[in-house]
């Protein structure tokens, strides 16, 4: 038997929000869509745009404990922090480094695989009859190197996305330059990934799927969600800009900004941090690069999106509210200059967003134990643009109550209880 209709109001409007929108309404169900500012306020608006579907290795990586150190000292490296937020951040930061061991790695990219692992596809899906497919555009992607010892030098990664499946093959010296010429001379390596893709506009993108949403019926409030209403162990509805709003069940989507509201959707604290990411966009650039690609030596991408270059990367710790730093930005410039060094243009902007990271790089996808109808759809760090659409495609299922077929056991909110 059907299930029967539902209203389901989802706090935050970013890719996972949204996501969960659209399939939720395919599934028959009336949706209550909050943001404080409105679709694509966050993170999806500013990311790198890459469907990184390989991306399944996390930041954490054994060896990590032994190079964070220099780094941090060291302004050509893409790792900063705010010195006067470390007393929050420390025991987040020591657990955090604490996964960076094989075996952990291992579990988070099987974890990450099922999400993340079929995006292109996942994102053409999502998009179908919505008038947002003109932003995806399939593609490359490709890891550049120095050389083949610096690819070697990350061959445990290599290692863990062929354990996954990913497949590759390498382009080394005039090979290269003739597939990318816009490259200089210290890039001569690039490993290339097909079945990718990018999406050109990523906020644009975000909002052309909410107002496809908004055209099949969903109402948009543009509030601060700041409380959950319950009844006898069971979601009544949300608080949001002074308003109820009355709902059979809530999904809390609201990226780095979820632990605040954690406590109200009946989970326990969830070990959340910001990782601050920064971009700087090229405009009207003299040449773009063939496919996105990722720097390694800088660990940034730089992905051809319409009218710029958009270069992503950088990890800052430094909470939800300091302002961005100057470093970061400097950074990335002098990167793509040493990385493309016949590129010029006509106008550079500057973005600073919040990755919602998970302390073992895992998102949370599921329902709480606490209480009826409260779920959860947060925590996508550095691949939410990647995994937003199937994580929205498996709230739907569950918040209709059938089983979406996948081990969700990685994801439950309740592992940190
Ligand atoms: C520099 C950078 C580069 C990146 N590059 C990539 C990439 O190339 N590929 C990739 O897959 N991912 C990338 N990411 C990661 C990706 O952008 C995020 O994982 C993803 O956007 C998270 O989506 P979200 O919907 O969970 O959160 P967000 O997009 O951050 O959305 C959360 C929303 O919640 C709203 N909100 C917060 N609190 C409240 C409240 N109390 N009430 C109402 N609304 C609220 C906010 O306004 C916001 O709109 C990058 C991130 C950064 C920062």
């Amino acid at each position: 038997m059907a299930e029967p209709a539902k209203t389901v109001a989802i706090a935050g409007a970013g890719i996972v929000g949204v996501s969960t929108a659209i399939w939720l309404q395919r599934e028959g169900h009336r949706v209550i869509l909050i943001d404080r500012e409105g679709p694509a306020a966050g993170a999806s608006f500013g990311n790198g745009g890459v469907l990184a579907s390989c991306s399944v290795v996390p930041v954490t990586v054994p060896g990590l404990l032994r190079k964070a150190p220099g780094m941090l000292f060291d302004p050509n490296q893409p790792l900063f922090l705010k010195w006067g937020y470390v007393p929050k951040l420390l025991p987040w930061l020591i657990r955090y480094l604490g996964t960076a061991k094989a075996e952990t790695v291992k579990r988070r990219a099987k974890a990450l695989a099922q999400i993340i692992g079929d995006s292109l596809a996942d994102h053409q899906a999502l998009a179908a009859g919505t008038g947002a497919e003109r932003y995806i555009v399939p593609s490359d992607y490709l890891y550049l190197y120095r050389d083949r010892a610096h690819f070697e030098s990350d061959a445990f990664g290599w290692q863990v996305r062929a354990e996954n499946g990913f497949e590759w093959d390498t382009l080394e010296g005039e090979e290269w330059r003739a597939y990318d010429p816009g490259f200089g001379p210290s890039i001569n390596f690039g490993v290339r990934l097909g079945n990718h893709g990018l999406i050109s506009d990523p906020g644009a993108y975000v909002r052309a799927l909410a107002a496809h949403a908004e055209a099949k019926g969903a109402r948009m409030v543009k509030a601060d969600v700041d409380g959950v209403l319950r009844e006898g162990g069971k979601v009544t509805g949300l608080r949001a800009g002074g308003e109820t709003i009355a709902c059979d069940a809530a999904v809390l989507a609201t990226g780095a900004w979820s632990k605040t509201l954690a406590g109200e959707f009946g989970l326990a604290p969830p070990p959340l941090e910001s990782e601050r990411g920064y971009h700087l966009e090229l405009w009207e650039p003299s040449m773009m690069p063939r496919a996105p690609v990722m720097v390694a030596a800088g660990k940034f991408v730089a992905t051809p999106m319409e009218g710029r270059i958009r270069l992503a990367g950088v990890v800052e710790f430094g909470g939800l509210t300091a302002p961005p730093s100057r470093a970061p930005f400097e950074l990335l410039e002098k990167n793509i200059r040493a990385a493309m060094p016949g590129l010029t243009w006509k106008k550079t902007e500057e973005w600073m967003g919040h990755r919602p990271s998970m302390v073992d790089s895992i998102p949370v996808i599921g329902e709480a134990a606490h209480l009826q109808g409260a779920f959860a759809a947060f925590g996508h760090d550095h691949v939410g643009m990647t995994g937003g659409p199937k994580t929205g495609r498996i709230m739907a299922q569950i918040v209709a109550g059938k089983n979406p077929n996948l081990d969700l056991s990685p994801y439950s909110p309740a592992r940190f209880a």
